[in-house]
């Protein structure tokens, strides 16, 4: 795991929601890593508890938003087009292409690990 992977999960990790495999990860990079055990110093434990009046005032901004609805239907939008014979020709082209590429060309992520992934290693 690199810096940039550990710094995105650090919130995670601070709440413990990281799996058993990620937190292992995240440990061992803090381990050898000055830079980001320094960011989770700095970073609290535990997020604060909301204020007491925090429900009341969250029923209150509900209800307001109940009575002033802003958002509006839109209309469906139509994804068929008028003339077919442009998607069969599309259809044609698009199978002429995938038997050119024979679909292996494509990179796949088969077979990464959660770490390579993480770093952001592409096969
Ligand atoms: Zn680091």
């Amino acid at each position: 795991m690199n810096c940039h992977a550990t710094r995105a999960v650090l919130d995670l990790h601070a709440e413990g929601r990281l799996t058993s495999r990620r937190e292992q990860a995240v440990a061992n990079h803090l381990a050898s890593c000055a830079g980001c055990r320094a960011l989770t110093a700095l970073a609290p434990a535990a997020a604060l508890p909301p204020s007491s009046d925090f429900k009341a005032r969250l029923a209150a901004a509900m209800k307001a938003e109940k009575k002033s609805p802003t958002v509006r239907e839109e209309p469906a939008l139509n994804l068929w087009p008028r003339d077919l014979s442009g998607v069969a020709l599309a259809a044609l082209a698009l199978a002429f292409l995938a038997a050119g590429i024979g679909w292996s060309g494509l990179p796949s992520q088969k077979g990464l690990s959660d770490e390579e992934f993480a770093a952001g290693r592409i096969p």
